[in-house]
């Protein structure tokens, strides 16, 4: 991408079309429509086109439900398979069991950076996404590990970044918080148990806190700890499967920080990372070898993601807040993040437009350095489609910062290259690895790139258990296109707008639930 054009949305391959068949619906309820103001008002005949538009990308993003379970692709695959529109019968396992594991910072296209043998292996046999997989915005570690297991836009989970401010308390948030009044939604282990299954957690953001049904049981619930090496990690979930076959937990996660760890450090073109590649290969091996030697390889959902990629960022990047003194002084106190997110809360008494006015007139004047690879909004304002607004957690002033820039306070005499994500999640660098390998996915099938929100939903379709009532509703709304609505608004108030208006009359004549069988509406 060319550092020096302004910011603005990349526009994501599917996104330019209508859905003419079903793989395009995997971003048709997740992205803007484009529509027009004038659709908006209430006549009759627009009424009419807009049911009729939404009838069919509803019947479209209907068939997301069936993606993953369709007929394969013409790719040779090993070994050869009659039938795969639907699901394969286990074996020995006697319920469906879903491992899901996180890469952390596993940029899509590592995968090829090195011979990955084992991680090929389950991309042969599985179903995968062949341009990757899309974080949320913002591409940070904490917000996408959360939304991959609760379905939902960090707006409506609750976390919002790594480390913020709650406004309303004062409160600090950092990773190492587990109260659980900064968690919301329903995390996957805890819709599991809600349903009287057992769920195991070795290392997830949000799994040590105890919320709902979720106690984090000992011996099936690690808390985190970085120095258990990896081997120790996948020989505690294979142990799992020495169980008598009921007591198997049907939902489980494997982490490892690599190859963030050492993207962060030098950026992702370097020898460290295509060993750190190499080593997490080796662990999927480790994991398919144990499973195989239990007989159950064939029988357990593997699904093994990332949570955003990696891109490099040298010191000849900075934005300096200090250079915008000549339009507007920015007190270190407002900011409660630079880079690659920068937020900014100003205290009470100064107008967040103003901040932003006077912010964008200075980078725009062409006299501040790399000023115009930084663009400030309210956070009203922001592309709708980051879903980046409805949480008062979000400081009302957010500036989207060119890919591989960064902003920083003062200007410094250090010289430092290295790798930062963050950005912006329609930018290719932050994209990461979706691949899902088991009964129920079809064998050497490609499906275009989808945002990680879908992968509450995909598991308890697989897991056949019915979604959480938070994210339930959530994802009807977002079915239906209106996915700015976030699971704590009443839907005594929501049910006042034109937007729930339109979705309870679908609800009669194109009913959304008919496509997605866990998503169940009710007021
Ligand atoms: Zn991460």
């Amino acid at each position: 991408m060319d550092s020096s054009s302004p910011i603005k949305p990349i526009p994501l391959p599917a996104q330019e079309e209508d859905p003419p068949n079903p793989s395009t619906a995997l971003l048709s309820f997740n992205t803007d429509s484009g529509t027009s103001p004038s659709q908006k008002h209430f006549t009759t005949i627009i009424f009419i086109a807009l049911l009729l538009v939404t009838c069919i990308a509803l019947a479209a993003s209907g068939a997301f439900a069936f993606l993953f379970f369709s007929s394969p692709s013409q790719t040779p695959i090993t070994p050869p398979i009659s039938e795969s529109s639907r699901a394969r019968d286990l074996t020995k396992l006697t319920q469906s069991v879903v491992l899901l594991i996180s890469s952390d910072g596993f940029r899509f296209g590592y995968q090829f950076k090195t011979s990955t043998p084992n991680i090929h292996r389950l991309i042969a046999n599985g179903t995968e996404a062949e341009m990757g997989l899309i974080p949320v915005f913002p591409t940070l570690t904490f917000p996408n590990h959360y939304s991959i297991v609760t379905g939902l836009y960090p707006a409506y989970h609750g976390i919002i970044n790594n480390y913020f401010v709650d406004p309303r308390t004062g409160d600090f948030f950092n990773m190492g918080s587990h109260e659980p009044k900064w968690w919301l939604g329903e995390p996957l282990w805890e819709t599991v148990v809600n349903h009287g299954l057992k769920a195991a957690t070795y290392f997830w953001p949000g799994s040590e806190v105890r919320k709902g049904s979720w106690t984090c049981p000992d011996g099936l619930c690690k808390f985190y700890n970085g120095s258990v090496p990896f081997e120790d990690r996948v020989d505690t979930v294979l142990q799992y499967f020495d169980l008598p076959s009921s007591e198997i937990p049907v939902f489980m996660t494997l982490y490892f920080e690599d190859p963030d760890h050492q993207g962060h450090k030098v950026g992702p073109d370097d020898p460290e990372i295509t060993e750190a590649v190499a080593r997490i290969d080796r662990m999927i091996g480790r994991l398919i070898e144990g499973l195989e030697k239990r007989g159950v390889f064939e029988d357990v959902t593997i699904i093994l993601v990332g949570d955003h990629g990696m891109v490099g960022t040298c010191d000849k990047k900075l934005i300096f807040l200090d250079d915008l003194a000549p339009w507007i002084e920015i007190p270190k106190d407002w900011v409660q993040s630079y880079s690659p997110l920068l937020a900014i809360r100003p205290p009470p008494g100064v107008s967040p437009s103003d901040v932003v006015a006077k912010m964008n007139e200075g980078l725009s004047s062409g006299k501040v350095e790399n000023g115009k690879n930084l663009k400030v909004y309210l956070k009203e304002n922001l592309p709708s489609r980051l879903h980046y607004a409805a949480s008062d957690r979000i400081p009302p002033v957010i500036g989207l910062i060119e890919e591989a820039f960064k902003v920083e306070q003062t200007r410094s005499k250090r010289k430092e290259c290295g790798g930062a994500h963050g950005y912006d999640n329609a930018v290719f660098s932050m994209r990461t690895i979706f691949i899902g390998h088991g009964p129920q996915f079809a064998r050497g099938k490609k499906v275009p790139s989808f945002e990680n929100v879908q992968i509450y939903n995909l598991v308890t379709s697989i897991l056949n258990i019915q979604v959480g009532q938070i994210s339930q509703v959530t994802m009807c709304f977002r079915v239906a296109k209106f996915s700015q609505l976030g699971p704590d608004i009443n839907m005594s108030d929501v049910i006042q707008t034109q937007q729930i208006v339109v979705f309870l009359r679908l609800k009669v004549s194109c009913n959304p639930c008919r496509f997605f069988a866990h998503c169940r509406f009710s007021t």
